[in-house]
């Protein structure tokens, strides 16, 4: 497996970006909700790539103003028409009942089975995703033609579900490293069959934790696999006393479709994880964009909360809501490119290599220009032109008083991250730069 640095290659991405599909395969049969079995089979899955410490958090326990709802599992559900023909079946497709549908079994006319029949008119091939979290109800999800083929008569019902107390379950990957400051990394886990959102966040999320495993750490990493809005929720109130740790944070999801990547900023716009996903998506050969926080969204909603303000950004292609086939059947493997998902593992292993090298110096030898050709630093035949390393060798020497970091080197000089990363590295083996905190 290879590591972060080898991962911001294409080939290597590429190469990478099969062994998520491969995951999305696996995970796409399951029907997932934000708390059950269908996470936990979920989670086994994604544990076969990295080491997963699993948190079941019992129903009812409050966290801030909710509190852990009950846990829903789902055996089977289906509609029989009148003739006795099947209409719908969970067998055939995870969304085909509403999230959270309480048990239900009984025989009913059209009109009364009508208002929990869920569809969308203006796409009448997909089934939508529809969810009763928080309200107890139950529905199933149709095609909008099959819908308005329904002829009268009675109906029979089944939906083999139950929910009682059990636990919210969520799963961390901890990578120690050599600073006990944190790098977090979150994604949601409880949609069901959907691609984009969100089996290429757990899948990418869990490919990048593994080259992570295999790579040197100056950040711990913390890899949060939960549920969304009620999973992050549950999480901070756990670890209130611990989220100063968070030095950096990204929120992942959507990153497979064709759309351009995007980064969302923090509410605060202005931390060190803005600064690196804006130089890094600035910097990619390929469409990226920056956006500002709104308190919409996905969990960055809750880490960027004023009582946290987290320095969390979001990283996504497509945003919710932002491409017609958002939570419907049509989000499947036909929206996904191997090619889009390989530049999202690409920009996520360089926001990770520059966050690793960016710090700040300090220059020890201040007073006028050292001499570099004594350190054999610099060319040794004077008249050339000035490589660009030798010029990223002055810039850090001249900027490096302590207060700027390299990011602000590169914003400055014009010079890439990693020339300038590099300039640091040789200056700091020799008597001539170290670097502060
Ligand atoms: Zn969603």
């Amino acid at each position: 497996m290879s590591g972060i640095a080898e991962l911001r290659t294409p080939e290597s991405s590429e190469q990478a970006a099969a062994g998520v599909l491969e995951i999305m395969q696996r995970l796409y049969p399951i029907c997932r909700s934000i708390t059950g079995d269908g996470v936990r089979r979920t989670l086994s899955v994604l544990g076969e790539r990295l080491p997963l410490t699993l948190h079941e958090v019992p129903s009812c326990t409050p966290a801030f103003d909710w509190e852990v709802p009950r846990e829903w599992n789902i055996r089977d559900a289906w509609i029989r028409r009148p003739d006795g023909r099947t209409l719908v079946s969970l067998a055939e497709h995870t969304l085909r009942v509403v999230s959270y549908s309480t048990p239900v079994r009984a025989r009913m006319s059209l009109q009364e089975l009508r208002p929990h029949l869920h569809s969308i008119p203006a796409h009448p091939d997909w089934i939508p995703y529809r969810t009763s979290y928080y309200r107890e109800d139950w529905g199933f999800c149709l095609r909008h033609h099959e819908l308005e083929a329904l002829e009268d008569g009675e109906y029979e019902v089944c939906i083999d579900s139950t929910l009682q107390n059990g636990s919210l379950t969520y799963a961390e990957c901890l990578l120690p490293g050599e600073s006990e400051e944190e790098f977090l990394l979150y994604t949601h886990v409880c949609h069901p069959s959907l691609c984009n959102d969100n089996l290429t966040g757990m899948a990418l999320m869990a490919v990048l934790g593994s080259a992570l495993a295999s790579s040197p750490r100056r950040f711990t990493y913390r890899l949060v696999f939960a549920p969304g809005t009620i999973g992050s929720i549950v999480w901070l109130s756990r670890n209130e006393a611990a989220v100063g740790r968070i030095r950096h944070g990204l929120v992942l999801g959507l990153l497979g479709d064709a759309g351009r990547l995007i980064y969302k900023r923090s509410r605060e716009g202005r931390y060190d994880i803005d600064r690196i996903a804006g130089h890094v998506l600035g910097h990619q050969p390929f469409c990226a964009e920056l956006r500002d926080f709104t308190p919409y969204g996905y969990d960055e909603r809750q880490f960027c909360s004023p009582g946290f303000n987290l320095p969390v950004g979001r990283l996504t292609r497509s945003p919710n809501g932002e491409y017609a086939e958002y939570h419907s059947s049509a989000d499947n493997f036909d929206l996904i490119r191997a090619q889009s998902l390989a530049e999202s593992l690409r920009a996520c292993a360089s926001i990770i290599t520059v966050a690793e090298a960016n710090r700040r110096y300090r220059n020890l030898k201040p007073q006028c220009e050292p001499r570099l050709g004594k350190r054999g630093l610099y060319r040794a035949v004077g008249g050339q032109d000035v490589s660009q390393s030798e010029h990223a060798l002055l810039w850090v020497l001249n900027q490096s008083d302590g207060t700027k970091d390299l990011l602000d080197i590169a914003q400055r000089s014009g010079l890439g991250f990693d020339v300038l990363a590099a300039a640091a590295a040789r200056l700091a083996a020799t008597d001539l730069l170290e670097a502060v905190h």
